[in-house]
Parts: C-alpha cells; structure tokens; sequence
C-alpha cells in the first residue's frame, strides 16, 4: 500500500476510505481557498510546467531535490494515484453522487473543453463540493463544454469513465489539499499537466497504482497493440510480433494495456505480489 493507505486509509486503500469523502472537511477554509483559486486561474497549470521546462536542461543531479519538494509540496494539497477501472467502481459504490465537468488541463494545454473530470461526493447533487465549485467563476471557459457541471447517476458516469479508457485515458483520483478527495479525473499525453509533470518532467504529482500488468506469454500473439496505448513506456522494446513483457518497475498499473488487448492476455496483479515493485510508488 502507498503512503496515502497508510496515512488515511485505516487498513484499506485510502480512496475506499470514505473518511476521505467527508462533507465536513469541506468546512476547513484553507481548502475552499485552494479549491476557488486552483479552479479560477488555470493559468497556473501551465506556469508551472514552464517552470519545470525550463529546469529540465539542468543536470539531474542538480535538481533533484528540487523534484523530491515539488512532490512533497503536491503531497499535501493537491495529489494523486493511479486507479484501475475496477477501483473507479468501487469509489462509484462507495460515493453518493457524481457530477461531471469540462478538464482545466485540456482547457489550457490544447485549448478544448472536454468532460474528462468528475466530481464525487458522499452527498446529494455533487455535495459541498460541487456548490462550492458552481460558485467558482469559471468565464475563461468558452465553449463547447461551458455548461458549468453536469449531474448523472453513477451508471452513466461509469459508462463516461470506460469509454474514455478505450481513448486510452488512465484514471487518477485527486485530493484537494490532502485528504480530502473528491475528483476522478481520465489523463493522457501531451493533454494533461499531471502526466506531463509526473512522466515528462519525472517529478511525480502522483502515485502508481495498486497493480501492476502481467502478460500472459500463452495469449498473446504479439500485436503490439498494448505497448501502442501505455502512457509510462513499460513495455519492454521489441521486434515486430514479438510477445509483449511488462517491465514491472516502469508499469504505474493503469490497466490501459489490459483494455485494448482483444485477445484478454493481460491482468492486473497486486503490487505486493511483485517484490521488485512492491513499495515503488513514485
Ligand atoms: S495487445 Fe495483447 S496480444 Fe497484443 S501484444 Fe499486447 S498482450 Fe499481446
Ligand atoms: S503496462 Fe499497462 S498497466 Fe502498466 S502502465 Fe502501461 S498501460 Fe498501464
């Protein structure tokens, strides 16, 4: 289990926590400041990965430490962790409500506004959260998606969330300021700052999932359509139609590879089962 269990998930994994979920943590003002400004200036996101560009010429040994703050700094307000689908259904039980609303990452990086991000709540119609985020001023949003946030029942959401795997998004859910946890989000290359900081920049603002992939040499006919689809390159490099191998150290267990394999040669295997892999969370 990754910090996060140990620290706020009271024996599980710490999104099937549902303390994480409380409304009452919505009361604290330091997070409903963090939530209005993270959501009323996207801005930042892209100042920020300006930031890491611009460091990523110096050598690795010199900002190194710069990376391991980076992620200290993210740990306590706003950070992640891949989760497989199964895991998503698993929140979408535990949770009262969803709502849906247009990503701020593709907003800025490629300047489409998309559904890809979900707001959970344990309440009614999004909860606190997302009254709180209704009253975000939220003009810079110019179309199609504008419609401010859109409630569903947890079947529809579901259905959003599977379909956007196929696109080839891996999930992640989202503390705003730790604990608290309230959104499911479906990221890819180049379009999300949170995979261009963590996988680009290599300074993780998120956790590797729970699993890891595992080949089933026996299936596989070496389509190469898994090593196509992973975001984190954790395939191994291979000739035309040779079986595809997961390197385990590189796989963040996303499930992604697993989705698009039509001949079902790929499963999610626990992370503790894999000793080389076991506590690599970042
Ligand atoms: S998609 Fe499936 S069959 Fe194709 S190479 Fe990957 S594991 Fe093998
Ligand atoms: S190998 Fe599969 S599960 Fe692992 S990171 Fe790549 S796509 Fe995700």
């Amino acid at each position: 289990m990754c910090d996060f269990c140990h620290q706020h998930g009271e024996g599980k994994k710490w999104y099937l926590n549902a303390n994480n979920y409380a409304e009452d943590l919505l009361s604290d003002l330091r997070r409903k400041r963090f939530i209005t400004r993270f959501f009323e200036d996207p801005g930042h996101l892209a100042k920020g990965e300006r930031a890491l560009t611009a460091l990523d010429v110096m050598p690795d040994f010199l900002w190194r430490g710069v990376r391991k703050k980076i992620t200290a700094k993210q740990q306590v307000k706003h950070f992640g962790q891949v989760v497989p689908i199964e895991d998503i259904e698993r929140i979408l039980a535990l949770t009262t409500s969803v709502v849906r609303l247009a990503c701020i990452c593709r907003h800025v990086s490629v300047g489409k506004e998309e559904r890809y991000c979900f707001g959970v709540s344990m309440e009614p119609n999004g909860g606190g959260i997302a009254k709180l985020l209704g009253e975000i001023d939220a003009s810079y949003l110019v179309g199609p998606h504008t419609a401010g946030l859109e409630s569903m029942s947890k079947k529809e959401a579901l259905a959003h969330i599977r379909e956007s795997e196929h696109e080839g998004n891996c999930h992640t859910v989202w503390t705003l300021v730790t604990p608290f946890l309230a959104g499911i989000c479906n990221c890819s290359l180049p379009a999300c700052y949170a995979m261009k900081t963590t996988v680009t920049h290599k300074s993780p603002v998120f956790f590797r999932g729970e699993y890891i992939a595992q080949v089933d040499a026996e299936k596989c006919n070496g389509c190469g359509q898994c090593v196509k689809v992973c975001s984190f390159k954790a395939f191994r490099p291979r000739k035309k139609k040779d079986k595809a191998e997961v390197r385990a150290l590189k796989c963040y267990g996303c499930g992604i590879c697993r989705s698009a394999c039509a001949r079902g040669a790929i499963t999610l295997v626990d992370r503790a089962a894999v000793p080389e892999a076991a506590s690599l969370w970042l």
